[in-house]
């Protein structure tokens, strides 16, 4: 039995699953994702969801997508629908699995809400920064610069959250 497996400590329960990292032979990669669990099955399978940021070039931002992936779930770590856990990259497990769970994180549904909520919030608050921006400076331009700010405010709203508060904050 491992006590380590990537600096996380072996869970305290026991199991006798050959594709477990801590109680079986399987070895992991260095490769880590976290997520948060959606679906579980009865055959030490489980699907998890992460959101991941993926730059689009044209607009010089980021986009949120989502993506959905099958890893092993070892009996040993208790893993229920909504945490969050800890994936490692491992051999192919089966046709649809190269990743197991590792560990369960403590801020389980929280830490997902947190991120989500903070995405709303700034893409109104962008929403609204735009409309103010409007406002302002109507009297001023002319119609074809107005048109020019329409197509504008519609970029800022498929931007990526994290990114457009940066770009708030050096304004
Ligand atoms: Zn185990």
């Amino acid at each position: 039995m491992k006590q380590k497996v990537l600096h996380t400590n072996a869970p305290q329960k026991e199991c006798t699953d050959r594709n477990c990292p801590f109680h079986g032979q399987l070895a992991v990669k260095n490769e880590l994702f976290k997520g948060k669990v959606v679906k579980k099955d009865m055959n030490r399978s489980a699907t998890i969801e992460l959101l991941r940021s993926h730059s689009v070039p044209k607009y010089e931002r980021y986009e949120v997508r989502r993506s959905r992936m099958r890893v092993h779930n070892p009996p040993c770590l208790d893993v229920e629908i909504g945490h969050s856990v800890l994936v490692a990259r491992t051999r192919p497990i089966s046709k649809t699995k190269n990743h197991v769970i590792i560990q369960v994180l403590e801020s389980s549904e929280s830490d997902m809400k947190s991120t989500l909520g903070l995405a709303k919030e700034s893409k109104e608050f962008t929403k609204n920064k735009a409309r103010k921006e409007e406002k302002a400076r109507v009297g001023q331009e002319e119609k074809k610069q107005e048109k020019r700010k329409e197509s504008k405010t519609n970029v800022q709203e498929r931007v990526q959250p994290e990114e457009t508060i940066n770009d708030n904050e050096t304004n």
